[in-house]
């Protein structure tokens, strides 16, 4: 059943969000992808939908770039994620109080069913306690 947090839990769930944006790891690997992407494409002379395609270049010329155009998106998109990530923990899905239907961030506050909708990290799932008739599981 789901279970309102207590503040303290939606402080800490807060906090662990707030940090989570300075976590490279992501940022890392979207960088190398990107890069090697970049990189591959060079190599075989592929310049998008709208370009005629070039003559393949030596590998080494392709890839030559290739650390520094890692370092360049990485410091771009790490950038982005620290000074404008999205605030809101989660996916900013929001729950029905009433009736504990999720619905996506930007739904109306109001659930059909007459509840009001809260943001679903503020609530958590407790396995195996169906004490409450507002479970909309209850089978
Ligand atoms: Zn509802």
């Amino acid at each position: 059943m789901w279970i309102r947090r207590t503040p303290d839990e939606v402080f800490e769930v807060e906090r662990r969000h707030d940090l989570s944006r300075f976590n490279p790891i992501a940022t890392a690997a979207m960088a190398v992808a990107l890069s090697l992407f970049f990189s591959i494409a060079r190599w075989i002379g592929w310049r998008g939908k709208f370009a005629p395609s070039g003559d393949p270049i030596p590998m080494e010329e392709a890839f030559s770039g290739f650390p520094a155009s890692c370092i360049v998106i990485f410091l771009i998109i790490y950038a982005y994620r620290v000074f404008f990530r999205d605030n809101p923990p989660c996916d900013g899905a929001l729950i029905c109080t009433t009736c504990f239907e999720a619905a996506g961030r930007y739904a109306p506050t109001k659930c059909g069913c007459g509840g009001s909708r809260e943001p679903q990290y503020m609530w958590r799932w407790e396995e195996g306690r169906r004490l409450s008739s507002r479970s909309p599981r209850n089978d």
